[in-house]
């Protein structure tokens, strides 16, 4: 069902050595490896039809704007997003985060409150202070517990009809977990706050469904899904695209301009200021549709079995800790053994060709909350092996007997 072997030939870079080893690529929540189908696209723009959009009446610029329209709808339909112009383009995560933030800024008010969850990455923390000090909103956090799962009954407490936005990530970069974003929806609704799920974690691992969902704003960033960098989509209910203010002013966000007035584009170009990652987002549809192809539920099973291996293997080795221990998670594993710094963990790890995240992972607040300066984080992706993980254990094995 899963032909693993045939699935690493697309990965040009899983032939490379580090140190003169097999390169064990564990750092997947950072972000994920090409496929050869996404590289090809990128090529392919750059050989064939490389041209600015929406604005030549040339060839070039027909075929670049009718392939970076096809991606927008392949996003839509990845996503089922009711319509087309929901979906913007955006450098990332980051973005389309500070353009909610900042679009909030004029429909805020001191006394509002702002709720965030206890386990977000930074990316989705500064914004909202940035935001409160501009408004005099109050930021509040739904606390979480040892596991790494958000305390509901907390969050259901903060609830109230001051409460205007709620924050979380789908799933959470340091631990993995999988938040009960349904619930959170459906429970900020009630009392009339909108939402925003950060997605770039779930994007490799779930297939997010924005109307069954019911959210009001969702993020994506195409490299942590086999796409490249620097490029990811903001999803808006149109009614909220319609109320927020333009982010950034410029070309191709405007409908006219004279010195006196300017009228602004509609959806989604209001939000598309100057020229876009035409190229990235024509990868991004590529990157959407080679994870298609091999389907989210196959692509699920197989991490699942990765997870549990490693999660087996790595709680063999003695004083080894995991932090993110939810019920629901994805195949990431955050861990730590005994007091050896994480760091030197990594440096080890770097030596026999294994990369692997150490440090806070951008969520500094999850690692205060366990009392530690970060942790080595191994992630896995769906082109991963078991073989692999042997090597991830033997070397933390012998990273351990070196250090302790
Ligand atoms: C990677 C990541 C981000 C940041 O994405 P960028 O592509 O750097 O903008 C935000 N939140 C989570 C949960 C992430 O994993």
């Amino acid at each position: 069902m899963f032909n693993i072997a045939k699935i690493r030939a697309d990965f040009p870079i899983l032939k490379r050595k580090v140190n003169g080893r097999p390169l064990v690529y564990f750092d997947n929540a950072a972000t994920s490896q090409t496929p050869i189908q996404v590289i090809d696209a990128i090529v392919d723009y750059y050989s064939n039809y490389n041209a600015n959009i929406h604005r030549g009446v040339h060839a070039l610029s027909q075929e670049a704007t009718d392939k970076y329209e096809a991606a927008r709808q392949k996003i839509q339909r990845h996503y089922n997003i009711g319509k087309i112009q929901e979906v913007i383009f955006t450098s990332g995560t980051t973005h389309s985060i500070n353009l909610v933030a900042n679009g909030f800024s004029s429909l805020l008010e001191k006394g509002d409150e702002i709720l965030v969850s206890a386990m977000e990455h930074h990316s989705n923390i500064v914004p909202w202070q940035m935001l409160c000090e501009r408004t005099g909103a109050t930021l509040k956090v739904i606390p979480m517990n040892l596991d790494g799962e958000l305390l509901m009954q907390d969050y259901y407490d903060l609830l109230n009809d001051r409460t205007k936005l709620v924050f979380c990530n789908h799933v959470s970069n340091a631990l993995g977990t999988i938040n009960p974003i349904a619930e959170i929806i459906e429970a900020a609704h009630g009392v009339g706050a909108a939402v925003l799920v950060d997605g770039a974690q779930a994007a490799p691992h779930i297939k997010a469904d924005m109307q069954q969902l019911d959210v009001d704003f969702y993020t994506v960033s195409a490299h942590k899904v086999c796409g490249p960098t620097g490029v990811g989509m903001l999803y808006g209910k149109e009614a909220w695209l319609r109320k927020l203010p333009p982010y950034q002013g410029g070309g191709e966000m405007i409908a006219e301009v004279t010195f006196e007035k300017t009228t602004y584009a509609d959806l989604p170009h209001k939000f598309e200021a100057g020229t876009p990652n035409i190229c990235g987002g024509i990868a991004f549809g590529a990157a959407l549709d080679y994870m298609n192809a091999l389907g989210f539920n196959a692509i699920t099973k197989y991490e699942k079995e990765l997870l549990e291996y490693a999660t087996e293997k790595l709680l063999a080795i003695g004083g080894l800790k995991i932090y993110g221990t939810a019920e629901h998670k994805t195949s990431v594993i955050s861990f730590n053994i005994k007091d050896i710094h994480p760091y030197d963990i990594g440096t080890i790890l770097d030596k026999l060709g294994i990369a692997v995240r150490t440090g806070h992972h951008c969520a500094q607040p999850i690692m205060d909350f366990y009392k530690i300066p970060g942790t080595v984080r191994a992630s896995f992706s769906f082109y991963n092996t078991k073989e692999e993980i042997d090597a991830l254990v033997e070397g933390v094995e012998r990273a351990k007997n070196m250090l302790q």
